[in-house]
């Protein structure tokens, strides 16, 4: 059985507000019928939708890494947060932690390009939070031509002051040690492990892996900020040399497909079947001789001795050599094309869905109806009071309707343009493979020889010709240990 704790948000801000009790009920009834415990509850009362300083929201998100619970159940999804990105960074978090956000009263699409749609939604939260308007936009490309910092998260080896960014002194020594490490082929491991015996920590950490792997790449250490088309170098100070900066991106570059998550995660769990007994391929881990700890996938078969043969095979040669095809075949113009009319559909669609904005302009037009009518009425020579007043009742109302109207679809205005989405999905392609490959695989079958790596279908439903993912279909041939493997790509239905 599932488990489950309860956010509720009470804000002073609503007059609609549902009551914390009225939020506990649909919750906890929500929860019984759908078979899941309920064990912890967490509650914030009168505090404002902007305001995030809510105690036990902060506190449900920490509990959440004990990773004791699966979902948080919200009665609405806006008790989590009014604010898109701020929502996005913390369902992130959550998902990290392995817990899911579930809304007892409204439906949260969760097919495969949902998800991607989803993550993208995030890396573009993440990546353009700060340009929300064009207004801000202009103001901070001013700015950033006066070499000002603008705001957002600020970049490890730097301060500001007056403005201004300026070097940590203590902190470029750090930037500069990782970065001669990375290129003499030290691990990041190894690298994080050297920086905490020596005392240096990030934000009182340890450094994550994933940070410093966002710093090896990252070309304003080189003093060089690009945004969009523009090339600024009057923000960031340099701290690296070109050329090392240029080394080490090189370096990296050739380990980078979802690394981040290979160390500890097991990229192909549940998604592998040996072909020759059609026993699951499982994670195994084994010590050389040396002491050096090796993983590798084996047929269960196998090993319980059932007289399959199949070799076994290394982690990390099996996990990249089906990162590099799956990527490979998702960069395929024709498969991109594809992808990203689904991915820009989708976004339609969960626009006009917002059912919110529906109810909103349905309420103003039976306004504006109403309005109509008792113009009609006053220029019958109706000029009571009591119009009057219900006139001025009803002009005030379309006002707030055309306010909240407003409100709705600024929410919604700053969708994906078919270029950014176009930019996220090549960018989620190189650094989600792990998202992708469990979204976007269904099964892979493993030979000696070959593999057949079939995929979902990203579209459930729709007419036959945009279910046609039959371009999937692929055979690829890469070479293992002097051998070619025959890779075939199908299509479950
Ligand atoms: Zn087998």
């Amino acid at each position: 059985m599932k488990t489950a704790v309860i956010y509720a948000r009470y804000s002073s801000d609503s007059q609609s507000e549902q009551s914390i009790d009225g939020q506990l009920r649909v919750c906890n009834e929500y929860a019984r019928s759908h078979d899941i415990t309920i064990v912890n509850t967490y509650i914030d009362r009168a505090m404002t939708g902007t305001n995030d300083n809510r105690p036990d929201f902060q506190r449900m998100i920490k509990d959440s890494s004990r990773k004791e619970w699966d979902y948080v159940l919200l009665y609405k999804l806006d008790r989590f947060s009014r604010n898109k990105y701020e929502m996005a960074v913390h369902k992130k978090t959550l998902r990290d932690n392995g817990v899911r956000v579930i809304s007892a009263t409204e439906y949260i699409p969760d097919s495969p390009e949902a998800i991607i749609l989803e993550s993208m939604l995030e890396g573009y939260a993440e990546y353009y939070s700060a340009e929300l308007s064009q207004k801000v936009k202009r103001g901070m490309k001013e700015s950033r031509l006066k070499g000002n910092y603008t705001g957002g998260h600020l970049l490890y080896g730097y301060k500001v002051e007056n403005h201004k960014v300026v070097v940590d002194e203590e902190k470029a020594k750090a930037v500069r040690y990782i970065f001669e490490q990375y290129a003499m082929g030290v691990y990041v491991k190894d690298i994080i492990s050297a920086l905490t015996a020596k005392g240096i920590f990030n934000k009182g950490k340890p450094f994550a892996e994933t940070t410093i792997h966002n710093m090896l790449r990252n070309e304003k250490y080189t003093g060089v900020y690009r945004y969009k088309d523009d090339v600024f170098d009057n923000i960031f100070p340099q701290i690296l040399p070109k050329e090392l900066y240029e080394k080490v991106r090189h370096k990296s570059e050739l380990n980078r497909y979802g690394r981040r998550s290979i160390e500890t995660v097991y990229l192909l769990r549940n998604k592998l079947v040996c072909g020759y007994c059609g026993c699951p391929i499982s994670a195994e881990t084994g010590t050389e001789k040396v002491g050096k700890v090796i993983r590798y996938y084996k047929c269960l078969g196998r090993k319980h001795r059932n007289g399959c043969t199949k070799a076994t095979l290394r982690k990390e040669f099996l996990e990249d050599f089906v990162v590099d095809n799956v990527v490979k075949l998702l960069s395929e113009k024709q498969t991109c094309d594809k992808m990203i009319s689904a991915l820009m559909q989708k976004q339609e669609d969960i626009i006009t869905d917002n059912a919110d904005l529906q109810r909103l302009t349905k309420e103003y037009k039976t306004t504006e109806l109403q309005i109509s009518n008792i113009m009609a009425a006053i220029e019958n020579g109706g000029t009571s009071a009591t119009v009057m007043n219900r006139m001025r009742e009803l002009e005030q109302k379309k006002k707030e309707l055309e306010k909240a109207i407003t409100i709705q679809k600024s929410q919604t205005a700053d969708r994906v343009t078919e270029k950014e989405m176009r930019a996220f999905y090549q960018e989620a392609l190189e650094l989600e493979a792990y998202l992708l490959i469990n979204v976007l695989i269904k099964q892979i079958t493993l030979y000696d020889d070959k593999m057949i790596i079939t995929y979902n279908s990203p579209i459930k439903e729709g007419p036959d010709e945009s279910r046609d993912f039959s371009f999937y279909q692929k055979t690829l041939n890469m070479p293992y240990k002097g051998k070619k493997i025959k890779i075939e790509v199908t299509f479950a239905v």
